[in-house]
């Protein structure tokens, strides 16, 4: 298979657009610039931020063990997902593959680049079907979210493995929740996969969502054609300065993780006692899908206790399925007690 081949002819003719700052990085000292209008009175923000993000791109790559050609930054992993769709698929001409019931973004950026969705469910055991995935003829992407949103189990690694080396288009792993889980993201295997792509997010585990910073890794030869769409300056410069000071103090964000993961497994044995939840789904993500006796009235019973969920009960296979973040100690306990209450 040649990644060549899957791009759209347009995109293949593309030559990226080069910016002012592009050319000059302002590391060399004592420059001068009058290059692109800006208003010379310094105040940290008077200057393009990097179109390249380079600092931020070198600590990801330090701390990932990637390089950094192999890394592309988004206005949240939703902006890396729509260059994805936006490089690959023809409007009106190619589709993708999605696995319900998962992340919707999938479906909304298809339908906004006019590109059919084919639907290929996932097992009752929330599992992809692999041979049926793999009966789809000229799917252009496949889209898998492993630790999977609305679920929050992870796909079977035998079955990402089979999927990643026998579907003849690009396969999509969205990790947004990979730190939540046990299991180990598969960017170390990147270079084993030409046509694989990775995202991944700060706004989940890293606790940014308002700075809208994603990530995608995959092959150079990838990299180098999402560049040559991606808008100049998609990564504005409060957004680097954030990520990166988050990046400088990761022992924050892991203790963050363990105390989310410890207050997910208190969560569970709570919600055990709660008799009109019929079932707990086991989670690698910091939510948790139970099933409930009636979700649109347990729903409303929640909001009206000042309590926002999410009501999952239209999405395939999550019939009266609600799902619910892990929040604080406290919040939790909110959680639990209204439970009770109602
Ligand atoms: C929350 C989430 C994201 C994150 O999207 P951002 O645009 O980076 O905030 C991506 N994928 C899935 C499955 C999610 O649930």
């Amino acid at each position: 298979m040649s990644i060549l081949d899957l791009v759209r002819n347009n995109v293949k003719a593309l030559k990226p657009y080069s910016s002012a700052r592009d050319e000059y990085q302002e590391s060399v000292s004592n420059m001068v610039f009058l290059d692109a209008n800006e208003n010379p009175f310094e105040s940290g923000l008077n200057r393009y931020p990097d179109p390249q993000q380079s600092i931020l791109k070198q600590e990801l790559a330090k701390i990932n063990k990637v390089p950094t050609q192999n890394i592309l930054l988004g206005n949240g992993s939703d902006e890396v997902l729509d260059l994805i769709v936006r490089a690959f698929c023809e409007p009106n001409i190619d589709k993708i593959i999605s696995l319900p019931p998962t992340y919707g973004m999938y479906q909304v950026l298809a339908n906004i680049n006019a590109i059919e969705v084919v639907e290929v469910p996932l097992s009752s055991a929330f599992q992809p079907q692999v041979d049926q995935i793999l009966e789809v003829s000229n799917a252009k992407i496949l889209f898998l979210c492993s630790p999977n949103n609305p679920t929050g189990n992870s796909f079977k690694q035998s079955a990402i493995e089979e999927l990643l080396s026998k579907f003849q288009g690009i396969v999509v792993l969205d990790e947004a929740y990979i730190d939540f889980s046990d299991q180990e993201s598969w960017l170390s295997r990147l270079e084993e996969f030409p046509n694989l792509i990775i995202t991944q997010t700060f706004s989940k585990a890293y606790g940014l969502a308002g700075i809208r910073l994603g990530i995608c890794y995959a092959s150079t030869e990838i990299i180098s054609i999402l560049n040559k769409i991606k808008s100049p300056y998609n990564v504005n410069q409060l957004t680097q300065n954030s990520g990166l000071e988050r990046l400088n103090n990761l022992q924050a964000v892991y203790s963050e993780i363990k105390l989310i993961k410890a207050e997910r497994e208190q969560l569970i044995n709570q919600l055990k006692t709660i008799d009109f939840i019929s079932k707990i789904y086991n989670s690698d993500a910091n939510f948790v899908l139970v099933k409930v006796d009636d979700a649109n009235l347990r729903y409303k019973q929640l909001t009206e206790n000042n309590i926002v969920i999410r009501n999952r009960t239209n999405q395939f296979g999550c019939e009266n399925c609600l799902r619910l973040t892990v929040g604080t100690q406290a919040e939790n306990l909110k959680l639990i007690n209204t439970l009770k209450a109602i």
